[in-house]
This record gives C-alpha cells, structure tokens and sequence, in this order.
C-alpha cells in the first residue's frame, strides 16, 4: 500500500489551533490584551463592534515589534517569550505557546501596525485566512495596533454559532474585567461601537475594583493580606451581607493571571460557611503570589486553570485567612477555632430572639362532633402538629366513606382543567375543610381515592409560572405604580443586562423610567411584587438570565417567568391559612401542567386509599 500520511499545510494547521485558542470573539480580546501586557504596555485601548463580530481592535503603547519580528509573530509556534522547555515552569509573561497570533489570522482578517522605540518606521501587515495580503511602511506611533475583523469569515459554521452581539458583548467585558483587575497599575480604555464603556485609569487594586464594579462596591470590601512561605495572599472578599445570588463578582488571580479553580473556590465557601445563605454566593478578588516553579500553567490551551504542587496547603491557608479577615472586620461574630461548630448559630436564625412557646386552646373543640376534628381547629387557629397527619388523614377517609356524596360539589370538571390528573382518572378534589398544612412544608387534600400531598412552595411556583407566561404572552400585565420612583445601582454589566430584556420585564410589568449605565429608575412593578423586594428580584433575574444564556438554555420570557415565579412564590417555613391552602390547591389544579415545578421536580403525590388500607392489615 502507498503511504497516505502526509504533514498538514500550516494554514489547515492553524486552523485546527485556532480551534481551541479562539472560541469566541472575547477569547480574541483576551489574547491580544495578554500580549499588549507582555509587551509592558502602560495604556491599553480595546475597541469593539457588534460584540467583536465586525471588530476587536487592540491598541498598546509598549515595546512593538521590528519588521522581522512583525512577520515571523504570525508563524505557529513563534514566540519571544520562551526558549526551553524548563522555560515553561518559570513563567513571568501571560503567553508563551506562541499561537495566538497565528490562529487568529487563520480565521479572520487582521491588519497589525507596530513600531519599536529605535525604529523610525512602523510596520504594516495584513492577513487573511493565513495569507499576508500586504506589508509595508507607515507612520506610527511606539507600540502595537492589532485589528481582527470578520472573525470565522471563513469557517461559516463557527460563524453561525456565536451568540447575539448582546451576549458576546458580555463575554467580552467579562474578559476585560479579568484582564483590567490582574493589571491596576495599567490604564484601559474600552469603546463599544463608538462609545466609551470603560475608562479605568492607572491605580491600586481597590480602585480598580471599583472603577470596574461601581462606588458602592467600595464600602462592601474587606482586605485579606497573608504572607507565607508557600504563598503570598493579598484582595478583597465582599461583606457577607453583600453576598449576591449571581456568582458574577468571584475572582482568582495567581501570578496575575486569572484562573479557575473550584477548588481553591471551596475553601473560599467554607470560610463563609454559616455566614452567608445556602443559595447566595460570597464575592471575592483574591490575589495569590506563588514560586511560578510550583505551578503548571500548560494545562489547557487557554491558559485558565493551572495544576499546583502543594493544592492542599494552599487550601487550607487561603481558608483561614479568609476566615480571619472576616473575624478581624468584626464581620464574624465569633473567631474561635476551637468552638464546638454545634454551638454555632446557623445563619437563619441570627438576628432572631428567643420566643416564649405558646399553648393555644382550641375552646370549641368538640371530638365528638362530626368534622369539628380539621374545621374548627383551623378557624380558631389551633394547631396541633404531632397528630395532625392523622387526623386529617382520617377526616378524609371518613368522608370518603360516610359521604361520597360529598365529593360531587367539587368545583373541578374535566372540560375546564387541561392536563391535570384529576381529568384522566375521573376524580376531583374535596373542597371542603379538609386541605391542611403539615409542617409548613406540604398542604395534604384528599381525592376521591385517597390523598394528596402537595408541596407548597413548589405548586405556588407552577400557578405563579403559568400566570407570568400568559401575561408575557398576552402582554396585559398589572403593573403597580410606585409612589416614589425607585433607584437602584448596578454594575455596568448589570445594567446592561437590564437594558437587554428590558422588553420583556415591561411585558410582566416592571415600568423603567430610565437606564443609565450604573443606575435603574424604577416607577412601576408588577402587581404583587413588594417594593422592598424589587432590588431582590432584578438582582435574581440578572444572575438567572447570566448563568442560562451560556448554556443553550431556554427563551428570555421563560427565564424571566421562571425567576418571578421563584422569587416571589410561597417558601417552605411559611404558614398558610386554610383560605389561602385551598386557593393554592384550586389554581394549582387549574394549571395546565400541574404535575411538575418549572424546574422540573414533582409537585404532588397521591397515596390511594389502597395503599393506606395496606398498611392496616
Ligand atoms: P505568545 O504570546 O504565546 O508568545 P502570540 O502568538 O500571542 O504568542 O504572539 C507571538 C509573538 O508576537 C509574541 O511572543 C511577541 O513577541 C509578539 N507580539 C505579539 N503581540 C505583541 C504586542 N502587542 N506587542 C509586542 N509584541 C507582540
Ligand atoms: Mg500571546
């Protein structure tokens, strides 16, 4: 047989590369800023269009590059950064596999002017596909301009791929704050199709910070600053009380270079531990130091997770200094390391005082009056949790027994609820007294056959799901009007999240006076929405729509129904009236698909009366 292996052409080559270095246009600002930083640029300008679709434009005032130099930093596997292999575990400089510029110009067209301080002359290169279309001589300032347009003009599939110009916007500022926050001392300039988004001027890393992240960032920092052998530990974690439900504002940085690392995320979580909710995430800009011979950074082609040598060591001090800055901004109540963690008060009940138990007497109960066993005991507000279950639970059987008739004055017929199981089994629901609440958790109603058992929280999520998607739908939401407008602050990207469904808040009836770039004016709210919790809740949407338009997830309205329904549903722990019990149990019925919470868990179970006669034999 004829040998069929053959060596692929660089430009194919470079492609493939491209493949993993370029994802998507915010991986090419991350490249291009990496290198302007290398290169010990003191300004930096990131000019984009249509989310870096058209245009990513890199301006640096640093070293630049003689006119060999210029030609061969398009050549796979050329870089001036490395020479050695050992070189690779000495790391000073953010690039080093020499392949960035190459894979770049392999799926776009790029224009690079540079010139260095001895020369008089720029360079001028264009490239397209691989291919230099043209060199030549210009005028320029000192430093490095490299223009990538039309990216994936060549790989249509790519092209087809990238997200919304909104969206990839995003990316592009979330790499821009990662970039910017590593480099404080460097100033950065950042255009969005002709206007300034970010002008952050050389500074400390608090400032920074807050350029970034907006003024009242500032009073929620607290310094953490560690030295030892292993690793030198310097940032800012946000006050527990600004823990927010996005995962937005969490930051590694080790030798200046962002990563990720779940791990070391860990330990940060387990500092916070007891302090913050369950469900709310604790911000933080963590600046680590270490040995570059203790890291291996050539893990992955985009340079954002690194293998450490002694992981646990560092677990283990980052945990405790984090923990103890907590303790010495009195953040913590308690700094103790030995205290039995039993002791502990968990963060639930902090700021609650002791109450005295109460003893209700139900003075009209009566057990030998019929149905007086759920009925009376709810009016008067009697609770008698331990036998509760029973009880109920015998209160239906008997009437399932004694009164069938009963069952007929249910207000459910088959031809008006669609979907619910009650249609397909030909059964309906006792309207009568007989819902009641078990530990704050479930509500339990008897059926024609036996029982169900709903859970509260989670079928007040479907109802609210269902009445926010129709509202979207038919656009007639009922919008409350404030008294006085509401102001509330974002961070840039925030609010252009904001801006970005903005249509489809108005929809569920959010009114916005204005949106400016840090600032929400807020003038109406949908009905129902509590003014208090309006900061609550667009902060809840924000990170939702953050967190589900990266996966291929779901469409704008069903994210926005899904966080309203969430946010403003009934909670576990919360009392129902046995009004509000059965209003709950009728409009969950009245659901089209009132088998299952919008994010998928069951909302009821039915025990038959089989089952429970099982049990008696
Ligand atoms: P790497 O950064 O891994 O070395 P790149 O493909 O990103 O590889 O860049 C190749 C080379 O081009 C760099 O090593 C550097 O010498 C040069 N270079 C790239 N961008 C700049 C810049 N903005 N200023 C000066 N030199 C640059
Ligand atoms: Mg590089």
């Amino acid at each position: 047989m004829a040998d069929i292996i053959k060596l692929l052409p660089d430009h194919v080559a470079n492609q493939i590369a491209a493949g993993e270095v370029v994802q998507r246009p915010a991986s090419v600002v991350k490249e291009l800023m990496e290198n302007a930083i290398d290169a010990g640029a003191s300004t930096i300008k990131l000019v984009v269009k249509e989310g870096g679709k058209t245009l990513i434009q890199v301006i640096d005032d640093g070293l630049g590059m003689s006119v060999t130099d210029a030609r061969l930093s398009f050549e796979r596997h050329a870089t001036s950064k490395i020479q050695k292999a050992e070189d690779l575990f000495q790391l000073s400089t953010k690039g080093f596999r020499g392949e960035a510029l190459a894979s770049i110009a392999a799926i776009a067209h790029v224009e690079m002017q540079t010139r260095t301080e001895e020369d008089e002359v720029a360079t001028h290169i264009k490239i397209e596909g691989s291919k230099i279309i043209a060199q030549e001589v210009a005028v320029a300032p000192k430093g490095t301009s490299m223009m990538v347009k039309n990216l994936f003009f060549n790989i249509p599939a790519r092209r087809n791929f990238l997200k919304s110009n909104h969206v990839e916007l995003r990316h592009i500022m979330d790499e821009f704050h990662r970039v910017a926050l590593a480099h404080s001392s460097i100033s950065f300039h950042f255009y969005n199709n002709g206007s300034e988004l970010f002008n952050l001027p050389s500074s400390n890393s608090r400032q920074r910070i807050v350029n970034i992240f907006g003024a009242k960032t500032n009073e929620k920092l607290v310094p953490v600053k560690e030295d030892t052998q292993v690793v030198k530990i310097s940032g800012y974690i946000s006050k527990p009380e600004f823990a927010k439900k996005s995962r937005g504002e969490q930051f590694f940085f080790v030798n200046n270079r962002f990563i990720k690392s779940p791990y070391l995320h860990h330990a940060i979580l387990g500092a916070f531990d007891g302090l913050i909710k369950k469900e709310n995430h604790p911000g933080y800009f963590l600046y680590l130091t270490v040995d570059p011979g203790s890291i291996d950074i050539n893990i992955h082609p985009t340079k954002t997770e690194i293998k450490f040598d002694d992981e646990h060591t560092l677990y283990a001090i980052l945990r405790s200094t984090v923990k103890h800055s907590l303790g010495q901004f009195n953040v913590m109540p308690s700094l103790d390391f030995e205290q039995d963690q039993n002791l502990e008060t968990p963060y639930n009940y902090k700021n609650r005082s002791a109450e005295l138990p109460k003893v209700i007497v139900d003075a009209g109960f009566n057990p030998f009056k019929e149905d007086s066993l759920a009925g009376s005991a709810q009016k008067s507000g009697f609770q008698k949790p331990s036998t509760k279950d029973w009880e109920s639970l015998y209160v239906g059987m008997e009437s399932n027994i004694g009164k069938n008739a009963g069952f007929s004055s249910v207000s459910f017929e088959s031809d008006t609820i669609t979907g619910s199981i009650f249609e397909n089994r030909k059964e309906t629901i006792d309207t009568g007294a007989t819902t009641f609440q078990l530990r704050r958790k479930y509500i339990v109603t008897t059926i024609k056959s036996g029982m169900v058992v709903i859970d509260q929280s989670r079928a007040h999520q479907r109802v609210l799901y269902e009445k926010f998607l129709k509202n979207i739908t038919i656009k007639e939401a009922v919008s409350q009007q404030l008294l006085f407008p509401l102001s509330l602050t974002f961070s840039k990207s925030d609010c252009a999240i904001i801006e970005e469904i903005q249509d489809s808040l108005t929809t569920v009836g959010f009114i916005f006076d204005s949106i400016d770039v840090e600032k929400v004016k807020v003038t109406g709210v949908p009905f129902s929405v509590p003014e208090s919790e309006v900061g609550i809740i667009l902060d809840q949407l924000i990170s939702d729509y953050q967190q589900d338009f990266v996966g291929d997830g779901f469409s704008q309205t069903d994210i926005l129904a899904k966080t309203l329904a969430k946010s403003l549903s009934v909670k576990t722990g919360e009392v129902l009236d046995s009004d509000s019990q059965l209003g709950l149990v009728n409009d969950l019925f009245a659901c089209k698909e009132s088998g299952v919470s919008p994010f998928n868990k069951p909302i009821f179970v039915t025990i038959s009366e089989d089952e429970i006669d099982k049990k008696f034999i």
